[in-house]
């Protein structure tokens, strides 16, 4: 089986308690939850059955061992996640807004994820890969940057794959050198994968289709629109293939696109038909918006397929 892999922040994510609890007093906080979108991406892939290793950092903490132990849990390969003692791991704060938008507080350059590199064991890992998934939120830093490129190169050298994920996050946008770094990864993937609005960064057009149109005839093999609970629609040089969303209670959304996106990249890579692939993806997401905590609401291949049979949550 093909292997995937990520590079970027891993980090812990600690929610306020309550919807539109602010940050600017003090209340109650869940977590802390492993979290980081290519962390969760990986997971993901890894409890579907892909190979699938994550480049990243944590520090010498228990917010490291967290995370490395649920991606360990989950089958993925975390010889390349540095362990960086005297270093604190990333960490994303978030409140729900009563309009159901999120609020985040991050710290991720200047923590054990900002320390990213492409070391020996990342090395290692990517002369083993086949595809590689990169986060628009994972661009956060110029040396994060040089990450992504690079294993970007190495597996295009040897006729490997890339997905993209824009994964906009307002927070982290203002690093020097991500909007130009986004655009260089677009140029680089085969697969594109927004959700929502995000299509739109990358086209002057403004509608739908001319969109999807221009960014095709750009390069792209496919591109796979997210639309949360409504589902996701395909679009390749043949045509679109449309999927609906699987119904249940939303309680936290975050990690629901890392968790499609994961399922989807990595059915595309055994050879799966579009619609198969969207199915999967789609179950995907939506098991994980079930769960408070963005890896919480990942589950093994034979627990997903129990779910599109049934409609029942695990
Ligand atoms: P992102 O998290 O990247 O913003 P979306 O919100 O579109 O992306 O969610 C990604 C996918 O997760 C959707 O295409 C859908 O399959 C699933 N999903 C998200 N929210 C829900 C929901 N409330 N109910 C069912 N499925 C959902």
């Amino acid at each position: 089986m093909k292997k995937l892999v990520s590079a970027g922040e891993i980090l812990v994510e600690i929610m306020a308690e309550r919807i539109g609890q602010s940050f600017l007093e003090p209340g109650p906080l869940l977590g802390p939850y492993p979290s980081g979108a290519p962390a969760i991406f990986i997971g993901q892939a890894a409890a579907l059955g892909q190979p699938a290793g994550l480049i990243g950092a944590v520090g010498g903490d228990d917010f490291g061992r967290l995370n490395i132990d649920r991606l360990r849990a989950l089958g993925a390969d975390v010889s390349a996640i540095a362990v960086h003692a005297g270093h604190a791991t990333g960490t994303a704060f978030v409140t729900y807004r009563a309009d159901a938008s999120r609020h985040f507080v991050f710290n991720i350059r200047n923590s054990a994820a900002g320390l990213i590199e492409t070391n020996a064991a990342a090395t290692k890992l990517l002369a083993g890969a086949d595809h590689v998934h990169v986060m628009g939120s994972s661009l956060f830093s110029d040396r994060a940057i040089a990450v992504a490129l690079s294993a970007i190169e190495t597996v295009r050298a040897k006729g490997g794959t890339v997905s993209f994920d824009p994964n906009i996050r307002r927070e982290i946008m203002q690093a020097s050198g991500m909007r130009e770094a986004l655009d260089q990864v677009l140029a680089r993937a085969d697969i594109f994968l927004p959700s929502g609005e995000e299509l739109f960064l990358f086209s002057s057009a403004t509608d739908e289709k001319g969109a999807v149109d221009e960014l095709l005839a750009r390069g792209l093999s496919c591109i796979v629109l997210k639309k949360g609970a409504a589902g996701a629609v395909y679009h390749d040089h043949h045509g679109a293939v449309a999927s609906s969303g699987f119904a249940v209670d939303e309680v936290d959304p975050t990690g629901a696109g890392d968790c499609f996106g994961a399922a989807f990249v990595s059915f595309w890579l055994r050879g799966a038909a579009p619609a198969e692939a969207l199915r999967i993806a789609n179950a995907c997401g939506a098991l994980a918006v079930t769960r408070k905590g963005p890896m919480e609401g990942i589950f093994p291949l034979e627990a997903v397929e129990a779910f599109i049979a049934t409609g029942n949550t695990p």
